[in-house]
């Protein structure tokens, strides 16, 4: 006979991988919490531990693997989701005792997992959940994830294989998902997807109503909705289409932020078309320069990827002077690494790690040198900040221009009464390659 459970099921969570990962967490742990659950900091105190694996790079399923053999180790119960759940074999030729195995998006796999390695309490709890439900974010930064999977096929992705097709969340609860956020306390949205531009797409736009007003599902109207909420809106993973120009004029009225981060990922038009990117015709530097003249202030963040399969030296120094003319303001680069399934290992041609390693050096000195010099032009300027963190001796903060995790940093010298959260106005006082050193006004 089953008895009364007297005390509250704790649940540990492990999550690894990128911000979509970490929503599909916190929608995982807002049901839990609902449920009655509570929440363990430490695999000792956790009745049973979810795993949210990350199977982008093969470094990242390691990266799983390690995280599950540790959560194995210490606690004994554990339940596997995510990217990495949708290859089982992979965790269960190497952990055939975890408890279960769910692929990404599997909400309800999880929880009924979760139900049945510990039963949920019978009080409801649902008064302990807040209406923005629960975040592993910073109180006053969220994510707002806006559609699922991808209608893309880039040859060194399986994403698409892994979370299907686009799947745009209907723009009405998008939007009340953000007001909440914003009831909530939150000062900063960050707008997330696979494809940001693509959203709507694949429910032909599909006109909601919200409000008495009329959205359409689609970037543009997302941009305009969210832009009047008085936060500070993100908008991350966007492709460089030509309907992209239409939301400059909101980021430099600061409807939303002067901010776009970009995949390009190369600029060589062979390497982009062996790498099946999406947008590859387009002229990209066209755009830029036609962005910064409606939009100014604009930042331009972006992500490369050197030595990948067939890129010829041509190609290479094609990129290095693409980066000299767009002058892209943050820039993250990474040496092709093979994902196990990718269409891209079939590719001819694949570059020595030494050549990876030497393209990868020669293309962050030429990174470096724009963005320093964009950061030293900005001294003596006043310029906003958000706060993130106030120590005794100042505060760590971030510009207009800076995204949590993967931008710099403003790191203010003074920062009196304020708290994580506020919006300030500073002047930057100096620069180094990727931070600024600034004091309120
Ligand atoms: S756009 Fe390309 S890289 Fe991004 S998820 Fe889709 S297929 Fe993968």
């Amino acid at each position: 006979m089953k008895q009364a459970q007297a005390k509250t099921p704790k649940v540990g969570m492990v999550s690894l991988g990128c911000p979509k990962a970490l929503v599909d967490s916190e929608r995982i742990l807002t049901q839990l919490r609902s449920e009655g659950y509570a929440l363990s900091a430490n695999y000792d105190g956790a009745d049973v531990v979810i795993v949210n694996t990350c199977g982008f790079l093969d470094s990242a399923k390691e990266e799983s693997l390690d995280a599950i053999g540790s959560a194995m180790k210490a606690n004994g119960k554990v339940i596997v989701t995510g990217c990495m759940g949708a290859e089982p074999e992979q965790i269960l030729s190497r952990f055939p005792n975890v408890l279960a195995v769910t692929g990404p998006q599997q909400y309800e796999q999880v929880v009924g997992a979760v139900h049945e390695a510990v039963p949920p309490l019978h009080d409801p709890y649902v008064d302990l959940v807040p209406p923005e439900g629960l975040k592993l974010t910073p109180r006053h930064y969220a994510y707002l994830k806006i559609s699922e999977g991808c209608n893309n096929r880039c040859s060194f992705c399986i994403i698409p294989s892994l979370r299907g097709d686009l799947v745009s969340r209907p723009i009405h609860h998008v939007i009340a998902e953000a007001e909440n956020l914003v009831k909530a306390g939150v000062k900063e949205i960050l707008v997330i997807s696979q494809d940001t531009s693509a959203y709507g797409v694949d429910v032909k736009y599909a006109p909601q109503k919200w409000k008495g007003k009329e959205y359409q599902t689609r970037f543009q109207d997302l941009a305009e909705a969210l832009g009047e909420l008085g936060v500070w809106v993100r908008m991350h993973y966007v492709y460089p289409y030509p309907h992209v120009d239409q939301v400059m004029p909101l980021m430099n009225d600061r409807k939303i932020l002067p901010y776009i981060d970009i995949p390009f990922q190369h600029a060589s038009p062979n390497v982009l078309k062996n790498m099946r990117r999406p947008a590859h015709q387009e002229k990209t530097l066209e755009r830029i320069h036609g962005w910064r003249r409606d939009c100014p202030d604009l930042t331009i963040r972006s992500t490369f990827i050197v030595g990948f399969p067939g890129e010829t030296e041509e190609d290479f120094t094609f990129l290095l002077n693409w980066m000299r003319e767009a002058r892209l303001d943050r820039v993250g680069c990474f040496k092709y690494e093979p994902v196990a399934g990718a269409k891209a290992n079939d590719l001819p041609d694949h570059i020595a790690p030494e050549i990876q390693q030497e393209r990868y050096d020669r293309f962050m000195e030429v990174q470096q040198e724009i963005s320093s010099a964009k950061l030293q032009a900005k001294i003596g300027k006043t310029i906003k900040v958000i706060i993130d963190d106030v120590a005794e001796d100042g505060a760590d903060a971030r510009s207009e221009g800076d995204a949590p995790e993967i931008d710099g940093k403003v790191y203010l010298r003074s920062a009196g009464h304020f708290k994580a959260g506020d919006i300030i106005s500073v002047t930057v006082e100096d620069a180094d390659d990727y931070d600024l050193f600034a004091v309120p006004v």
